[in-house]
Parts: structure tokens; C-alpha cells; sequence
């Protein structure tokens, strides 16, 4: 017999576009490379590195948009944003910050917020 509380793993293990709540590693910082195979997407007008990383546990994909000011150090930042299958088709680098700047949720980080990951709610903004 199936449990109300197994069932509602078995839901919230379906919900991969929202960040929150989910029981991966890949959905709780701090995030480390190993656990993710990279696909580079390049450079955005902003000089931002733009990549998709997928966990290679759940699977799921995570958009990763990184900005750094060579000429100052402690400059880094990033965002981490839950991709859709679909949305990681559709991807296209100039509209990564868009879409991040669009979440309800994602994860920020870096030496810029002296942080590892932490979530950040809308209203998002990208700087
Ligand atoms: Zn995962």
C-alpha cells in the first residue's frame, strides 16, 4: 500500500523545474563540478559565461550564468536556475540572463556575495 507521504515524494521527484524543496544535491548548496556534466553555451553581450549543467545524479539541468570584473577581485557571481527539458532546448545564451532574471526562485553565489549558494526569490536581478 502506497503511503500519502510516498506519494508525495513521487510527486515532488517529478517536479524538476522549481528549485525548492527538492531532495538532490544538485538543488542544495554548495554545488560542486563533480556532480555535474557542462555544456558551455559562450559569452552573452554582458561578457558573461553561460553554460547548462546537468546532474548527472537526477539528471535535471540547471542553467549556470557567471560574471566576473577581471580588474577586481572579489568580483565573482553567479546564478544557478532549474531548466525544463524544453527550456534547455530553447536556450540561447543572449537570453540567459533574461530567464534567470525571470525565475520565481534561483540559487546565487560567489565571492561577490562571499557565498557558496544561497536562494534568492523574485524579484531577481542580474548585475
Ligand atoms: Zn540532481
Amino acid at each position: 500500500m502506497t503511503t500519502f507521504v510516498q506519494r508525495l515524494k513521487g510527486f515532488l521527484g517529478q517536479a524538476t523545474a522549481h528549485p525548492i524543496g527538492e531532495a538532490c544535491g544538485c538543488a542544495r548548496p554548495p554545488f560542486h563540478h563533480a556532480q555535474f556534466e557542462r555544456a558551455e553555451l559562450g559569452e552573452d553581450p554582458f561578457h558573461a559565461d553561460v553554460a547548462v549543467d546537468r546532474c548527472k545524479r537526477c539528471g535535471q539541468s540547471w542553467l549556470h550564468y557567471a560574471l566576473e570584473d577581471a580588474e577586481y577581485s572579489g568580483s565573482g557571481r553567479w546564478w544557478r536556475a532549474a531548466l525544463s527539458p524544453e527550456q534547455r532546448a530553447a536556450l540561447k545564451a543572449a537570453e540567459a540572463r533574461g530567464f534567470i532574471e525571470a525565475q520565481y526562485a534561483c540559487f546565487a553565489g560567489g565571492s561577490y556575495f562571499d557565498s557558496t549558494g544561497f536562494e534568492q526569490r523574485a524579484p531577481i536581478r542580474v548585475a
